[in-house]
């Protein structure tokens, strides 16, 4: 597989170093509240990644992190009164459920950083001895960013901006104000009884530690590959390279994959700005899990995606979702179509579509290359609707249609879709219905012109009207 890494700009071949397991690690979620969509959008790609690499026959070893202490935690569980473990815990729980809504494969670990506290006091044990961090008068500890050269690397930073020999104590910060940064912050009123003894007095660790000492734990001192959204590349990636490499003296991860943000009508979906979706908001619209995943894989990764969730006249009808109901319900009928044809009589699983060989997985195969190719996902799935055009299920041998069956599926698990049930009734909107009833009405006064007009339109929204003795069906197309 091809991918872009960011630290070299261009596009890389992914082997895993020891030749057998690719090892890769996702910075995960904050959790102190819902996830929203455009966070789901970095986690789903993440997971079309792993399916892709375990599809094209590899082994994977998948780690991502919970940050469970940080300002934000701390903040909000006070506000509500709970516990910082029952509130994180809480947040945690919702999470998994949400992944689960969106198909995400559970990480193969997932550490958090409250569980690692002695190994993030070890880490800054080494930083301080090989003379990379110092402690201030209030006990804080801080990296000092001046003692590693290759500080900026990835953010392609120019040396010139540092403002070198101040320091931050705040987690987040921009680029303008590149500073040393907090390894441990030490206990203030408002931290209440989130505190741990260390060396250097009572506190907690910064939020850039957990990851060095959790990807250290768990993938060794270098592993293949390191990801997150791409607002993580400055400051927090940039800061767990400086720990790890400087602690380790090891480069510490082999390629590093950056995915751009989920904008919102046009805007970034962010919670500061108020305008985030959850997938429980979704869900009250009568949206799936499986149509949020379809949409977040509609654009590639390197682009940023438009969540169109208000029509023109401003209602929030979620157009995208109704679009990828349409695609899912299409791919499904395919599907029972090659079941039937085929004979199958059980459902290919994950396991054994993984490691086929291009002639084995018969039209599907260049859908399944452009996920090869830098995880182009909208280009996977224009292949695969072209494939589905160009096979007739009705028109194949039984063996031919296993062939094409498991083919299709292989593209499937990759892009991670669920597919509706089909033979129930298919859901038609009531615009579509009230065209089709107009034309039907148009068609017995005789007015050709309107209603062939009207099934113009129809088409156009992605439906054929078929005439029978007394009435017409729908389908889509
Ligand atoms: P957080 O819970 O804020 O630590 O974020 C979890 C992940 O979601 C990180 O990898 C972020 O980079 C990513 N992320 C945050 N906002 C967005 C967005 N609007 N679109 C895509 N990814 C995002
Ligand atoms: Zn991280």
């Amino acid at each position: 597989m091809k991918l872009h890494d960011t630290l070299t700009r261009s596009l890389a071949e992914l082997k895993p170093r020891d030749g057998r397991v690719f090892r890769f690690y996702c910075c995960g979620p904050t959790v102190y509240g819902p996830a929203h969509i455009g966070n789901f959008r970095t986690f789903v790609l993440q997971d079309v990644f792993r399916r892709t690499l375990e599809m094209s026959g590899m082994e994977t070893f998948h780690v991502r992190n919970l940050t469970d202490v940080d300002d934000k935690t701390i903040r909000d569980s006070q506000a509500s009164g709970e516990s910082l473990k029952a509130f994180t815990e809480r947040w945690t729980e919702r999470f998994h459920q949400d992944c689960a809504r969106l198909n995400l494969l559970p990480p193969h670990r997932e550490p958090s950083a409250v569980g690692h506290i002695p190994q993030q006091i070890a880490l800054i044990e080494t930083l301080m001895e090989k003379g990379h961090a110092y402690r201030a008068d209030d006990g804080s500890v801080y990296y000092r960013v001046s003692s590693f050269d290759a500080y900026g690397r990835l953010s392609h930073l120019d040396k010139r901006e540092l403002r070198l020999g101040t320091a931050v104590a705040d987690d987040e910060y921009e680029k303008d104000s590149v500073a040393d940064f907090a390894l441990w912050k030490a206990r203030k009123p408002e931290d209440g009884d989130n505190w741990w003894d260390s060396p250097w007095g009572p506190g907690r660790p910064g939020w850039h530690l957990e990851c060095s000492a959790m990807c250290r734990e768990y993938l060794g001192e270098t592993f293949d590959l390191h990801s997150g959204g791409v607002d993580l590349i400055f400051p927090h990636h940039e800061n767990e390279i400086a720990q790890s490499e400087a602690a380790t003296g090891c480069r510490m991860a082999d390629h590093w994959f950056h995915l751009t943000h989920l904008l919102v009508d046009g805007g970034k979906m962010s919670k500061s700005l108020n305008n985030f979706y959850t997938l429980d908001q979704i869900e009250a619209a009568g949206f799936s899990g499986a149509e949020v995943r379809y949409v977040l894989i509609s654009a590639h990764y390197r682009q940023p995606l438009n969540f169109v969730a208000r029509d023109k006249e401003g209602n929030e009808t979620f157009p995208a979702l109704a679009g990828a109901r349409h695609a899912l319900e299409r791919l499904a009928k395919f599907e029972a179509a090659l079941i039937q044809q085929g004979q199958v009589a059980e459902p290919t699983g994950y396991d054994e579509l993984r490691g086929l060989s291009d002639g084995e997985r018969g039209a599907f195969g260049p859908a399944f290359e452009a996920l090869l190719n830098d995880l182009n996902t909208p280009d996977a799935l224009g292949r695969l609707f072209s494939a589905i055009k160009e096979v007739k299920p009705e028109s194949l041998s039984p063996e031919e249609a296993v062939i094409q069956y498991r083919g299709f599926r292989a593209v499937i698990e990759a892009l991670g879709l669920e597919l509706p049930e089909v033979g129930g009734e298919i859901d038609i909107p009531a615009d579509v219905r009230d065209l089709a009833d107009r034309r039907f009405a148009a068609k017995q006064e005789k007015d050709w012109a309107t209603a062939d007009a009207l099934r113009d339109e129809l088409g156009e929204l992605g439906w054929v009207v078929k005439d029978g003795k007394d009435g017409y069906e729908l389908e889509p197309k």
